[in-house]
């Protein structure tokens, strides 16, 4: 068993809510709906942050919710080539992959596109995600943590058995200002 530390996507590791609407947006499109690879673009800290906690001996696993799926605005296709832009991003000294795995939900209550429209355990706050991972690499949730900047994904992590303590958030409500402060308290709270 490893231990991990569960990274949310968007306004953790990349930027999102900020990003400018792209040139012809779908029409059920919405800030932070981000389907062009080409549009990824890593926040300060995010890549020494990885690095850090891999250098520690963590599993890394992005765990995203992604609506858009469902709203419309973004297929399964493109969330999956933004993930792999991501996962090009975040690389080691060497060029090899920090992530080593992407989690996301596509589904929505509210959505537009009937397949991916309702509730479900994946969608954090639920903790579908973070369980698929855990049985799929054999994580320690003992010694795992959870970074992300909205309440939802620090309940995900909790729901998921995480202590409370481990599940951090980070931005203008969280205790820590961005990735790379969480990180660096996981890495002293670690050795
Ligand atoms: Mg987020």
């Amino acid at each position: 068993m490893k231990p991990c530390v569960f990274l949310d996507r968007d306004d953790t590791l990349i930027r999102n809510n900020t990003l400018p609407p792209p040139a012809n947006p779908h029409p059920a499109w919405k800030p932070g709906d981000l389907s062009d690879p080409s549009r990824v673009e890593l926040l300060p800290g995010a890549l020494d942050a990885c690095r850090l906690l891999r250098g520690a001996g963590f599993a890394l696993v992005i765990i995203t919710n992604q609506g858009c799926v469902a709203r419309g605005s973004a297929t399964i296709a493109d969330v999956e080539a933004v993930n792999t832009r991501v996962g090009e991003l975040l690389d080691d000294d060497a060029g090899g992959p920090l992530i080593d795995r992407f989690y996301y939900c596509p589904y929505h209550p509210q959505g537009n596109v009937p397949e991916y429209t309702r509730e479900h355990e994946l969608r954090k706050p639920a903790p579908g995600m973070l369980l698929a991972a855990k049985r799929d690499l054999d994580l320690d949730m003992d010694l795992s943590w959870l970074i992300g900047d909205a309440p939802r994904d620090c309940e995900s992590g909790v729901n998921a058995g995480l202590d409370a303590d481990r599940c951090l958030l980070i931005g203008e409500a969280g205790a820590f200002a961005d990735v790379l402060a969480a990180a660096r308290h996981v890495v002293e709270r670690s050795a």
